[in-house]
């Protein structure tokens, strides 16, 4: 089959059509970044406005290139075998607009509708990367707006293991990243600056590191940085933006490794696995690469494309829907919320 997926849920507006062998055929994404910028963060009503633009060709494009990458005539609407969408978790008013697309779409052409669950996405976005990866498997989903451990006992069945109490890994790079006058978004930004500095220089707090469960604590690091930048100007020293860089993102690091391992451990999965926008930083990435090789656990990341949002990942986990035949009708809603413990 050939289902076509739409992603609107925050500031990308992108579509991903998917053939039966799980062969991405093309994968949009217009990006609104620009737009949000300079406002240091998404702003929900620009975001609706920008997708309510851009939708009508992204998916033209979307059709497009997969017509090119089959080397056949022009795929119309009426070739595709099912439209898929995200209908939340996200900005409800970012939501609609995939969702209302794709409900005219299907009920135009007459396919069958999909709903997928965003962080499911993120989830499937490492059998992109890997297309034998098998639960039981622990993922740890790290984004804009989440933050958890995952157990996926088999593929729609999950059991979230631990989350944040309050920031999300994501939001706490954006922020830092703001209260240094960085620019939006903050991850791709430190993670240049980390490069070039000490993880060691300053010793920022690792909170709830020895906890002893999987919550995760991240809005006093965010402090601890402003606090400590405010300290160094009062003390008229130059704050080291590169050694601020790396000394945060090893914070985070130690935090997010630790807790997996443990997850690991207590759930005895054999399968690692990352997801979202945070998952394409390169120092998470290279010390669970060295954590999982210690502990003999295989390690499936996202391609770097996958991690942050687009709709090859939704088209992923619409090939299983269809597959199972298990679809949404014309009444479909969006949720703000939607928990992952219980997928559509
Ligand atoms: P959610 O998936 O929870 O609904 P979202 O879709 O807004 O939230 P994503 O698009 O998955 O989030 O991820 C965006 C986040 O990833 C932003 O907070 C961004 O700063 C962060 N990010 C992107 N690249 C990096 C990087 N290299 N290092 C750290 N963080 C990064
Ligand atoms: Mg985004
Ligand atoms: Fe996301």
């Amino acid at each position: 089959p050939l289902i076509l997926a739409i992603e609107s849920s925050c500031d990308e507006t992108a579509a991903s059509i998917i053939d039966g062998n799980g062969t991405i055929l093309s994968d949009v994404v217009a990006s609104q970044i620009d737009f949000h910028a300079r406002f240091g963060g998404v702003v929900p009503e620009i975001a609706s406005r920008k997708h309510i633009e851009a939708i009508c060709g992204v998916c033209d494009e979307c059709l497009d290139a997969a017509s090119r990458s089959l080397g056949a005539p022009q795929l119309h609407w009426r070739d595709l075998d099912a439209i898929a969408v995200t209908y939340a978790p996200g900005l409800v008013g970012a939501l609609v607009v995939g969702v209302a697309f794709a409900k005219g779409a299907a009920w135009g052409a007459d396919k069958p509708l999909i709903a997928v669950n965003h962080l499911e996405g993120h989830l499937y976005a490492n059998r992109i990367a890997r297309s034998d990866i098998k639960p039981p498997m622990v993922v740890s989903l790290v984004s804009g707006g989440h933050t958890m451990l995952v157990h996926v006992r088999d593929w729609g069945d999950y059991e979230t293991l631990g989350s944040t109490i309050d920031d999300a890994v994501g939001e706490a790079f954006d922020k830092v990243a703001k209260a240094l006058g960085l620019g939006y978004p903050g991850g791709p930004i430190i993670s240049k600056l980390a490069a070039q500095g000490n993880p060691k220089a300053i010793d920022f707090p690792r909170a709830l590191m020895h906890s002893g469960d999987l919550r995760f604590s991240l809005s006093g690091l965010k402090t601890a940085v402003t606090t400590y930048i405010q300290k160094e100007q009062q003390a008229g020293r130059e704050p080291n933006m590169p050694d601020i860089a790396a000394s945060f993102t090893a914070a985070v690091v130690d935090v997010q490794v630790a807790k997996a391992k443990t997850a690991l451990l207590e759930t005895g999965a054999k399968e690692f696995c990352l997801g979202g926008g945070v998952a394409a930083n390169p120092e998470l990435r290279a010390a669970y690469e060295r954590m999982c090789k210690k502990i003999g656990v295989r390690l499936t990341m996202p391609p770097l494309s996958a991690c942050g949002d687009q709709a090859a990942m939704i088209a992923e986990v619409a090939r299983d829907r269809f597959a199972q035949g298990k679809f949404a009708d014309l009444s479909l809603d969006v949720q703000a919320h939607a928990p992952l413990d219980e997928p559509y």
